[in-house]
């Protein structure tokens, strides 16, 4: 059976780009753990490679298992192809291996992930690519900073850590006033469950399938979708021959097996963080919550419109900054102190000290990373149990600076 493009999004994600009837009926798609494929004879080898008769014959290029997870990313993000990679950073470079050259100029948002970032500040800048940061909350930036060398215009839909958010449509407007500007966005922290970048504008998205789409933390793992022509470009270049970021036919069928529940799952990460943004805004301790389905959230009617729930992750400052930050996050009992996100646990960090380390303590400051923000990610435990878990903390931390105040 084919399903089609307007099935609704859980039906898609579990049934998308496999047809049973060629693999003995096997419900759950075979993983073909196979580095190589024979050819039938010399030519048939030969076209292959040539690109002249389509086939699989190495898992570096394609693989059975991968290309199904490929096109069901594909679908749900509402785009032609997709690419698997074997890590997010994996995507966003096999990405920029393709379509940069020295001379290029790249154009990114001030806020993003921690790696990401030391890519483009340390690896492109290498290679005389210029990277220019702006702030994307004003899309006239982006205008401002094009030039005839522009090349891509890059940006994460929700920027890790702090949440801001951008104006896919009014970004990817002005950047296609070039003709050969690519946008390029990191869809990680909504998923296309939440968000669809592709139908605001976006040309190429990116994710860490590492976060929700596998959901389990239990493997790292990269996506791209685009164009059919983009992935075929991303295929043969970045991916064959510049990162070789394959990723395991084991681990697609991992992200499959958790995005056929990534519905449910959003649905519940996304009702939980609300219930948690709503409490840690009363709380005396707490002296800002970033989360995009706050009233108080800056770019609150951008957030309604664009996403159609909010997700699970949620940027806190606590009174007395990062000192308060290390008492809550040591006397958390449940929740995990641990980096990545999207998983069934729930997770704290500190991206100065941890995630975002790649930057120096001027770049954050600059970059809108305070010392003192605390991330945490929503799990999908019982919400009492996050909730009474938080609270004993965030408690905790108030009776401690009462205390110090009478001393
Ligand atoms: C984790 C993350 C990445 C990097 O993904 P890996 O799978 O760890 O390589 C990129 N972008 C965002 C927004 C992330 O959260």
């Amino acid at each position: 059976m084919s399903i089609k493009n307007n099935a609704g999004f859980a039906t898609r994600a579990i049934h998308t780009g496999y047809d049973e009837t060629g693999s003995q009926g096997a419900l759950v798609p075979p993983v073909y753990m196979t580095s190589t494929f024979a050819f039938e004879n010399t030519d048939s080898g030969s076209e292959m490679f040539a690109g002249e008769k389509a086939g699989h014959f190495y898992t570096r290029i394609s693989n059975p298992t991968l290309a199904i997870l490929e096109e069901r990313i594909a679908a749900l993000e509402g785009a032609e192809a997709g690419v698997a990679t074997a890590s997010g950073m994996g995507a966003i470079t096999s990405v920029f291996w393709t379509l940069l050259k020295a001379g290029d100029e790249v154009i990114v948002d001030k806020t993003l992930y921690g790696c990401t970032f030391a890519f483009m500040r340390s690896g492109l800048t290498k290679f005389g690519i210029k990277i220019t940061h702006v702030d994307m909350t004003d899309p006239e930036n982006v205008r401002a900073a094009m030039s005839d060398k522009t090349r891509v215009v890059y940006f994460e839909t929700i920027a890790n850590p702090n949440m801001r958010m951008t104006d896919v449509e009014a970004i990817s407007a002005i950047a296609h006033e070039k003709k050969d500007c690519v946008v390029v966005v990191d869809n990680t922290y909504p998923t296309p469950y939440l968000m669809r970048p592709i139908s605001m504008g976006a040309d190429i998205v990116v994710h860490s399938a590492t976060k929700y789409l596998g959901g389990h933390g239990d493997l790292v793992a990269g996506l791209i979708v685009g164009t059919a022509e983009q992935m075929l470009a991303v295929r043969l270049e970045g991916l064959k021959d510049m990162t070789g970021s394959v990723m395991s036919p084991m681990d697609a069928m991992l992200i499959m097996r958790g995005m056929k529940t990534l519905e449910i799952r959003m649905d519940r990460h996304s009702a939980s963080a609300m219930e948690m943004a709503q409490m840690l805004e009363k709380h005396p301790v707490v002296s800002k919550v970033w989360y995009p389905g706050l009233k108080s959230f800056p770019q609150y009617e951008l957030a309604c419109k664009q996403l159609d729930q909010f997700s699970g992750m949620i940027a806190i400052e606590l009174e007395g900054g990062f000192e308060a930050g290390r008492q809550m996050m040591d006397a958390l009992q449940m929740i995990k102190r641990a980096v990545s996100l999207g998983d069934a646990e729930t997770l704290v960090q500190h991206p100065a000290s941890m995630t975002h380390a790649t930057y120096t303590p001027e770049e954050r400051l600059e970059y809108g990373i305070s010392e003192g923000l605390v991330r945490l990610s929503v799990g999908l435990e019982s919400p009492q149990d996050i909730m009474a878990d938080l609270m004993q903390a965030l408690d905790s931390l108030a009776m401690s600076n009462a205390r110090q105040a009478a001393e």
